[in-house]
């Protein structure tokens, strides 16, 4: 049985004052049952670790470099992330791959890097709108999955989060029956790779979650919980995210 998962990506927005959204978010959901995370940007780590202490929310980083330390103005490296007290790192996110041409190679090395330090990186996949409208969702997210994800990746240092770039920011989502789709492919390929830990391996799905529509994707198949962004920063819409994936 897989834990269920919902975290939330912050992308660029956030405040110190912000963080008592996990003190809201750790009392009203202490018994969920889930893995809950929230991932702000950098400057916010080491507080939000700290306002978490060993509460029932997890603390992300949204990037990491695939080197431990160096000449890379800007970058943080994954064990400067460990060092924060958080324990996962979103890798590969579609703005990521989009505005800085990151690689399925690229995905891949920091992922094993942030592995390495005992990170958990949250590594994302997902088509464009003209590759689905090509009728090539499948391929083009297998072939992500099978080069972005590291060797020996097991349930409990891996996971995968399915996101469709047009569903990002705008409020549409895939069918039901595509997201089954993608997640039951998703799942085939984890197996065929890593035997039994691929089954472990959790897969969440990414675009447009929302409280009025998370229900429904909680209830389907191979969904094992949301990474989260617009709906996210506030307790008021994360928190019945929350609700639903623990009553999935
Ligand atoms: C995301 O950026 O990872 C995301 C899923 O965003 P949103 O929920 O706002 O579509």
């Amino acid at each position: 049985m897989r834990r269920k998962m919902a975290a939330g990506n912050w992308k660029m927005n956030g405040s110190v004052a912000g963080l008592d959204m996990i003190s809201a978010l750790a009392s009203a959901h202490s018994d969920s049952g889930c893995d809950i995370v929230i991932c702000p940007p950098a400057h916010l780590l080491m507080s939000a670790a700290k306002r978490a202490g060993t509460g029932p929310v997890a603390v992300g980083a949204q990037d990491c470099h695939a080197s431990d330390k160096g000449a890379h103005t800007g970058d943080i490296a994954a064990p400067m992330i460990a060092e924060t007290g958080a324990a996962y790192v979103i890798t590969g996110h579609s703005e990521r791959r989009e505005t800085y041409g990151e690689t399925d190679a690229a995905v891949r090395d920091k992922s094993a890097a942030a592995q390495g330090c005992g990170l958990v990186p949250i590594v994302c996949i997902g088509e464009s709108l003209e590759q689905r409208e090509a009728g090539e969702a499948l391929p083009v997210i297998r072939a992500q999955l099978e080069n972005s994800v590291p060797e020996g990746s097991t349930g409990a240092t891996l996971v995968v989060a399915y996101e469709p770039i047009w569903a990002i920011g705008t409020g549409k989502i895939p069918t039901l029956d595509q997201i089954a789709e993608v997640h039951t492919a998703l799942r085939a390929d984890l197996v065929a790779r890593f035997g039994p830990e691929g089954d472990k391996i959790r897969l969440l799905y990414g675009g447009s979650v929302k409280p009025g529509n998370a229900a429904d994707i909680f209830g389907t198949k191979d969904v094992d919980g949301a990474l989260v962004g617009g709906a996210s920063l506030t307790a008021d819409d994360f928190s019945p995210i929350i609700a639903a994936l623990t009553a999935s």
